[in-house]
């Protein structure tokens, strides 16, 4: 985890249950005597992020509609401090990231400048933007193809002072684009952001519910949902993430100007090497790779700029 990630030390699940009391039906006691959560259980994750964001980041309001993708926070978390450390970066005169404190939440320093992100395909969640709003003070504009997605965001983002000021919505109205209709002439993003669908079909998407369900230890019958809860289409676009990944970096570069550092997550090494030969032949040769999780669950942080 990220040095910054306020989620280092395992989960207090019984003061969570304080905060969202649903959240006690779902305590289990591990072998070992511990309480935890019964984290196959769709419904379970999803009341843990809600107490979260409701205890951590003073949302008054956060929920998902059944099936939508429920992000885990503390993982979402590591990109948005990731991201902070490459801006600290830039900004010549200060000390090493490692050194800069994090500013109290939701309050730009006095003096720092003001950063304006694109979150590419914020879900229903509006994930990045809450995180992004909360720990740094930076300002939002999130994208999604998905109407219904956008609505519950709206609403997230509506009924939570500070966050509706600092979170502009818009509609990618053509699915086969990414850039193209979202950043507008004469617009300047600091960074822009991005979790992309990872699958390439909804049948392969269910095929790795149904392989995680299993190394739950949960063989006996198919799983009852996605027990990550995700909702196909937020899971899966044609081409899959390869396909989502040379989209975005060929369009990159005719808003390259626009955009201080073109970012996204990589959830497998193999597409570094996709991206580095789209890189080629596109002329981008100012690129990071950033590390980020743990275990299982490494992903990387891809980044460039033109
Ligand atoms: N940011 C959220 C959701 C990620 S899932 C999280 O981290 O939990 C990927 C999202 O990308 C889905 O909500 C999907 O609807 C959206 N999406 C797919 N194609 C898109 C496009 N061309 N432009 C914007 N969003 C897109």
């Amino acid at each position: 985890m990220h040095p910054r990630n306020r989620y280092a030390q395992p989960h207090d699940f019984p003061a969570l249950a304080k905060v969202v009391p649903g959240l006690a039906d779902h305590l289990i006691t591990t072998p070992d005597g511990r309480t935890s959560l019964n984290f196959a259980s769709p419904v379970a994750v999803r009341l843990l992020n809600q107490a979260l964001l409701l205890r951590d980041y003073n949302l008054k309001f956060w929920d998902l509609p059944k099936g939508n993708l429920c992000p885990g926070v503390p993982g979402r978390l590591d990109y948005i401090h990731t991201l902070a450390e490459l801006l600290e970066e830039d900004q010549v005169g200060l000390p090493p990231a490692g050194l800069i404190n994090v500013p109290a939440q939701g309050k730009r320093k006095k003096g720092a400048p003001r950063i304006t992100g694109l979150d590419i395909g914020t879900g229903a969640s509006l994930i990045y933007p809450i995180l992004g709003v909360k720990e740094y003070g930076w300002n939002f504009v999130a994208t999604d193809v998905s109407e219904r997605s956008l609505k519950v965001a709206t609403a997230i983002s509506k009924f939570n002072p500070g966050l509706g000021k600092k979170v502009v919505l818009r509609r990618q109205s053509d699915p086969s684009t990414i850039f193209h209709n979202v950043i507008r002439p004469g617009e300047r993003f600091d960074f822009t952001m991005c979790n992309p669908p990872f699958f390439d079909s909804a049948e392969a998407a269910s095929a790795a519910a149904q392989l995680k369900w299993e190394k739950l230890g949960k063989t006996n019958g198919p799983s009852p949902t996605l027990n990550f809860g995700g909702q196909a289409n937020e899971l899966w676009t044609e081409g899959g993430e390869p396909a989502f990944l040379r989209q975005m970096s060929r369009e990159s570069v005719d808003c390259a100007s626009q955009v201080g550092w073109f970012t996204t997550l990589v959830s497998k090494k193999g597409y570094l090497k996709i991206a580095e030969i789209e890189f080629g032949r596109l002329g981008i040769t100012t690129t990071r790779t950033i590390r980020i999780g743990q275990g299982g669950k490494l992903r990387r942080v891809l980044c460039w700029r033109k």
